[in-house]
């Protein structure tokens, strides 16, 4: 049993000081010794690779994933040896120029896109990526084939009520649209986001993102995000470090607030009972924003979470389980 001991303590002490110290690294999914040549994720295409022989021989590696179901989200990575003066993202229609960051003399490029449940057909997309090296434009392109996803149905019969708002909330309800179509399409140059991003509330899942909705008989919009189970006054808390860019109280959503996290990403956050930040507040992975609850239209107390993507509200799902390295894989 000694023997046992001692040996299970000598494993630990000898592979503790393997685990890297540095939460940078991880941060680009990057492992110290990385090889430049050899950091293409199974997925990445090698032919977008040796294509892009930069000037003066650099090494230029683009990782993004040749298939993503619909509503997924994805990411991109550029790494070169040699300086990115400029890197920007083109997908369905919206440009994203993701901050660049140096890492271990690689100097390294992030960004997250995605597609919506609401509005992506599966087929072919093209993502292009022009990438200025050595004050000389690149040009990469890669398709990405959008694959179908089976989400799950539900049938429920509500008052009418419930499903058909009164006309003379009409008004309200477009002008909450604008406010909330303002945030979610917001766009900042400095990227705070890191992942795994933290699960808001640690209450399980009680809706899935893209869940097909038939009210009444009648097909509603698949649902855009999560709803997680967490009791009145629980706190809410941030998904990744970020900015409050909008506090609202609106007609669906109730107490709601929107957080950026730079290059496109923001997080929404539904039915608070009350908002414990304001609108500019800087804030962190994991500190409370507000309080839940059941404000706006909901028939019991609960948070909707719904993550936007260059104005794409994606399945936040594989981002709290995985870290970039995985989401590259
Ligand atoms: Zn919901």
């Amino acid at each position: 049993m000694k023997r046992f001991l001692l040996f299970i303590f000598l494993v630990i002490a000898l592979t503790l000081p393997m685990v890297p110290a540095s939460v940078t690294a991880q941060d680009f999914g990057l492992q110290e010794g990385d090889d430049i040549g050899f950091i293409m994720p199974g997925d990445a295409v090698a032919a977008e690779a040796e294509a892009a022989p930069a000037p003066g021989g650099s090494a230029f590696v683009m990782a993004a994933p040749g298939r993503v179901g619909v509503g997924q989200p994805f990411l991109v990575r550029l790494t070169s040896d040699q300086p990115l003066d400029s890197v920007s993202i083109h997908w369905l229609g919206k440009e994203v120029v993701p901050s660049i960051s140096v890492w271990n003399n690689r100097h390294v490029a992030l960004a997250m896109l995605g597609t919506d449940v609401l509005s992506a057909k599966p087929g072919k997309e093209e993502l292009s990526v022009i990438a200025s090296i050595d004050g000389k434009e690149n040009t990469f392109r890669r398709t990405v084939q959008i694959t179908p996803v089976d989400y799950p149905k539900q049938e429920l019969t509500l008052p009418k009520k419930m499903v058909t708002p009164p006309t003379e909330v009409y008004d309200r309800i477009k002008t909450d649209r604008v406010a909330t179509s303002a945030a979610k399409n917001t766009l900042t140059p400095q990227r705070l986001w890191g992942l795994p991003l933290e699960r808001p509330v640690s209450g399980k899942i009680t809706s899935l993102y893209g869940l097909q909705r038939i009210l009444n008989g009648k097909p509603k919009n698949p649902h855009r995000g999560q709803d997680l189970r967490s009791p009145m006054g629980n706190p809410v808390k941030s998904t990744a470090d970020g900015v409050v860019i909008l506090v609202g109280e609106h007609y669906y959503a109730g107490n709601s607030i929107y957080i950026d996290h730079g290059n496109g990403v923001v997080s929404m956050y539904f039915h608070l009972s009350k908002p414990i930040v304001k609108e500019g507040d800087k804030v962190q992975r994991g500190q409370a924003i507000g309080l839940s609850g059941m404000s706006g239209r909901a028939t019991g107390p609960h948070l909707h979470f719904s993550l936007s993507v260059l104005g794409k509200l994606v399945d936040p799902e594989p981002l709290f389980l995985n870290d970039v390295d995985k989401m590259l894989k």
